[in-house]
């Protein structure tokens, strides 16, 4: 009787050790009221846990308020700060107050706390930041996008947070649009790629691993293609073209394994997307298969009643959004959800199956976490902040963004003699050169940014000494002095050559709305006083969108595109202008002339052929720098261009194979870029999309066959059923300027 009791004692043991972090999920769900799973379902903001709410700046926590929300809402999730960053001390401190709270509970259940670590860890102050996505397109290489989301997770893991609301995998397709910075660009073999590097970067050390969280992909489905641009407006997108170009990102990091989902805020052909049942559980748990958390974006349960009125009350709102298939509510600022969802599942307007569901989810994602084992801050991953090597990253990834878009005679490099006037409102911005969500949300505060983030005029005064560095700028973007054009002239008496720092400040979301895409007049009556001095003018672009500069290009001599690429963005600038980097970024999007010529290197063949009755229009793809524009300082050839065979049949590979030389008298690296074209096709074709790409070394006059292979998969396109296939036709390969034929069968 004891050898079975001990054998039955063992059994049970063996079977507790083997739960899998979803059957301790269950087990706890069994144990909860309804109360319980609701407020699981609850994420609400730091202010209604701060000491004067929305006041608190400092992230000072009201324990009455706290206790509120952990012991009486019992809610499952905290996310953002008020205003700005905090020490990692600081969030140790926000962390395990909250936690110790939990502890109060009937079932301790931990809380997960949530931050936007976009670029780098926004919000703790020091953590180092990346170039925006945008600058990691432009570098195109996977690595550093891979090492820049490892240091992230490291740095948010190290301040105590296991949750971060990024990649953001919406395609950059509209250039107007405020979070287009945020984008890989327009192309969906990048975003896709470069998207899914990102999520696993984040997470596949393990959750429960100290260099690892929980990302969030985001914003399901389309956010970036609202019709005029504006943040959270309405977009109009046929189910074809959701498909072909915004839905790939998001299957592809599903894929990778992402554990957490964030909606989009707007709505697509009237359908605001967080009521959206086809779009929630139809296509993305039941077609991509997604498993993880769904959580909404900020109030957006709310506005299905204030904003988009497709629901007559708030509790008919939740109830929508609940049975489309969310998990979590990002309230943020009440406890109305959870109240109006108690309220919905008491009177059978939600089935307890689907709160079931999704408690599950969210329980699941903390077992995974490692939450229910150590909620606090972890010795392991403290450590893990602020390393030396993270600089060195920062500043790679940096120097891989910047793109050369002219060069006119070589103006560039500067020879460290010259005199150079330093001009232009983002010479002495630290803003200007980071962009959205660093240490604050908009990103504008520059008290809050580190003591030792150059602004470029530091940076080439570094290089070239005080003796040779003139400027007519004072500190800040908007300082009037910047815009002095006549004290401009004046100056450049005395210089050589004039570099000339325009683009944007920085803004994140609604606050970067604009109605107009061309560079601010200010800037532009700059650029061309700098022109009229007749010395030559170095146009240095920090801007998160391709501001149009058609009327000035012309009297530019060089332009480097040098994005907001984070904290080491002044010295990459620097570097490439005295050719101590050898520029090698590509554009990630077409830089248009203007808004009537707002056309993706994608087109379509009759964007591409139009019927000209003027000379005014011309035709074609037409922008001022086309996608993949970049420039080095070296030369690169293409020779070779080979396929394995001129027919690819089923589901067989076709090896492609190209020697590139370095001609030139420098190293350099160089992204070769793959594209196709599928000459007929049911559905209109592309005129080129880019299937590969591949960022190579080479030393001066150094060769290299680079390889590449293409399947059926990297013709496919979705067609009139919405399938995505391959339709046997012809089809051209490009690489640089070489081409060759194939046919699939
Ligand atoms: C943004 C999200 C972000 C959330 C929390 C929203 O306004 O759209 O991207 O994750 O705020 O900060």
């Amino acid at each position: 009787m004891k050898k079975f009791l001990f054998l039955f004692m063992v059994i049970s043991c063996c079977r507790t050790w083997a739960q899998t972090d979803q059957q301790k999920a269950e087990a706890v769900l069994k144990k909860m009221t309804l109360e319980e799973k609701v407020g699981q379902m609850t994420q609400v903001t730091i202010a209604v846990i701060a000491k004067g709410g929305w006041g608190d700046r400092d992230g000072n926590i009201d324990p009455d308020a706290l206790k509120k929300a952990v012991v009486d809402h019992h809610i499952g999730s905290v996310l953002n700060v008020n205003a700005h960053g905090f020490t990692v001390e600081k969030w140790h401190d926000i962390i395990k107050q909250i936690q110790d709270e939990t502890k109060n509970t009937r079932l301790k259940i931990p809380v997960i706390y949530g931050l936007d670590g976009m670029h780098g860890q926004t919000y703790t102050l020091n953590a180092t930041l990346f170039p925006q996505n945008i600058g990691m397109a432009a570098a195109r290489n996977p690595e550093l996008v891979r090492e820049a989301a490892k240091t992230t997770a490291k740095e948010l893991r190290a301040s105590g947070v296991r949750w971060n609301f990024a990649p953001v995998l919406d395609i950059g397709r509209q250039p107007l649009w405020s979070r287009f910075p945020e984008t890989y660009g327009e192309d969906v073999l990048i975003t896709k790629t470069f998207g899914s590097i990102a999520v696993k970067a984040y997470e596949e050390d393990g959750l429960k691993n100290p260099t690892a969280v929980a990302c969030c992909m985001k914003h399901y489905l389309a956010y970036s293609g609202p019709r005029t641009g504006k943040d959270r407006t309405p977009a109009y997108i046929p189910e074809i073209e959701l498909r072909e170009y915004y839905l790939p990102s998001f299957r592809e990091a599903i894929k990778a394994g992402a554990s957490t989902i964030m909606i989009n805020s707007g709505e697509i052909n009237g359908e605001p997307v967080h009521a959206s049942k086809y779009l929630l559980t139809d296509v993305l748990r039941k077609e991509l298969g997604f498993q993880g958390v769904i959580v909404t974006d900020w109030e957006d349960i709310k506005r299905l009643y204030d904003r988009h009125n497709v629901a007559s009350s708030p509790r008919q709102a939740v109830v929508m959004a609940v049975n489309a298939g969310i998990d979590m509510s990002m309230v943020p600022s009440d406890f109305s959800f959870y109240d109006l969802l108690l309220e919905a599942v008491k009177k059978g307007e939600v089935p307890i199956s689907r709160v079931d569901d999704a408690v599950k989810r969210i329980l699941t994602l903390k077992y995974k976490l490692g939450l229910f084992d150590n909620p606090y801050p972890e010795a392991a991953a403290s450590s893990n902040f602020g390393k030396p090597e993270y600089q060195t990253l920062a500043l790679n990834a940096a120097h891989e963004a910047m793109t050369l878009l002219k060069n006119q005679d070589n103006v560039l490099p500067l020879s460290k003699n010259q005199k150079i006037l330093v001009a232009g409102p983002s010479a002495q911005s630290i803003s200007a050169l980071n962009g959205c969500w660093s240490y604050t949300w908009q990103g504008k505060d520059e008290e809050w940014y580190p003591a030792d983030n150059k602004n470029i005029l530091q940076a080439i005064t570094d290089k070239a000494g005080a003796a040779n560095v003139i400027t007519t700028t004072g500190k800040g973007f908007d300082n009037a002095l910047n815009y002095d054009a006549a004290k401009l002239t004046a100056a450049a008496a005395n210089a050589d050559v004039i570099v000339l720092c325009v683009g944007e400040n920085a803004y994140a979301e609604s606050p970067g709305n604009t109605r107009e895409l061309a560079l601010p007049d200010d800037q532009l009556a700059l650029a061309k006083a700098a022109a009229a001095t007749g010395k030559p003018v170095i146009l240095v672009l920090t801007e998160g969108r391709p501001r149009f500069i058609t009327s000035i290009e012309p009297s530019m001599k060089g332009i480097l595109m040098a994005y907001w690429s984070g904290r080491k963005t002044a010295e990459a600038i620097s570097d490439v202008l005295f050719g101590d980097y050898n520029p090698d970024g590509r554009l990630p999007f077409s830089y248009p002339k203007s808004m009537g010529e707002i056309v993706l290197y994608d087109r379509k063949p009759t964007e591409e052929v139009r019927e000209v009755f003027n000379d005014n229009v011309k035709s074609g793809y037409d922008p001022l720098f086309a996608f993949g524009t970049g420039l080095s300082y070296t030369t690169f050839e293409y020779s070779d261009l080979k396929l394995g065979s001129t027919t690819l049949t089923g589901n067989a590979k076709l090896a492609v194979t190209i020697i590139v030389k370095n001609t030139g008298n420098r190293d350099g690296k160089h992204t070769v870029e793959l594209y196709t074209h599928d000459l007929y096709a049911s559905i209109t074709p592309s005129m080129k999309r880019l299937r590969a790409f591949q960022k190579i070394s080479l030393k001066a006059g150094e060769s290299k066959t680079v390889s590449f292979t293409l399947d059926k998969n990297d013709l496919a396109f979705v067609n009139a059923r919405l399938k995505t296939i391959t339709e046997p036709g012809d089809f051209e390969v490009m690489i640089g300027d070489k081409k060759a034929m194939f046919t699939y069968k």
